[in-house]
């Protein structure tokens, strides 16, 4: 699968720990880095490929910005870390351009081309809390374990609103960070708070204000010298 082909592993067979990081990336900025960074820490994973939707289910109210300027500053932020991969999973399918990915698909997608690998989703709290309108949603909850990023005045709590009572499974030794389901589990990364969003990005471009520090240094020369968001 060509499009695919960021997912191959370089070489071997031992079970490596991977985590889906899918986002509209409209662009990457330095909370999602930094949410990534936290990730790869903790969960010791090997890769983080980093998705950026072509067509996301979510967001199709804004025009989004041309998927090959979102994935090449994708591709720039990714640069500087080892372990961060851009992915074209869900690049543009030529002769359907209306085609929408949904995370299950993708998830499943990434299980049957390496079923040996450990997969976790990384996910922003506010998007999980909107989970029972996904595709699919409660196979997803049994398809990966999740990282979830926490954002600023978000409670904990909230996260078990929205998982059906029959996914809950049993914890020898409870951990206020971990919630178990029967087949999957949900971990909450509490230790980044970044208040970046790609929303303010944006808007603090059209307003022609700066946006060092919020984007990674070369994504932030790629926007200007493209003159994006403007
Ligand atoms: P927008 O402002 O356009 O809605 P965004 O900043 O939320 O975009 P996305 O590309 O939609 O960026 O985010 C991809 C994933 O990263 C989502 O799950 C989102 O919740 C999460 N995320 C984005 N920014 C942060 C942040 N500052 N802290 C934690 N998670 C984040």
């Amino acid at each position: 699968m060509t499009s695919h082909v960021a997912h191959k592993p370089s070489g071997g067979t031992h079970r490596r720990t991977v985590a889906l990081f899918g986002g509209t990336f409209d662009p990457v900025h330095a909370g999602h880095i930094a949410v990534a960074q936290a990730a790869q820490r903790r969960f010791h994973l090997d890769t983080i490929y980093f998705i950026p939707s072509s067509r996301p289910p979510h967001k199709s109210v804004r025009e989004l910005t041309a998927f090959v300027h979102r994935y090449t500053m994708t591709a720039l932020a990714c640069a500087d870390h080892p372990g961060f991969v851009p992915s074209l999973a869900e690049a543009p399918v030529a002769g359907a351009p209306q085609h929408v990915f949904y995370t299950i698909d993708t998830v499943r997608r990434y299980h049957r081309e390496h079923p040996e690998d450990h997969v976790y989703f990384i996910v922003g709290a506010d998007q999980f809390l909107e989970i029972p309108t996904w595709k699919n949603y409660e196979s997803l909850l049994d398809a990966c374990d999740f990282i979830i990023a926490s954002r600023p005045g978000f409670r904990l709590d909230a996260l078990r609103l929205v998982i059906p009572p029959e996914k809950f499974g049993r914890s020898a030794a409870p951990d206020p960070n971990k919630i178990v389901l029967r087949k999957s589990a949900v971990h909450l990364l509490t230790t980044v708070a970044s208040h970046v969003s790609s929303t303010e990005v944006r808007e603090r471009l059209a307003r022609k204000q700066g946006i060092h520090g919020l984007v990674p240094a070369r994504v932030e020369e790629y926007i200007l010298g493209q003159a994006l968001y403007r």
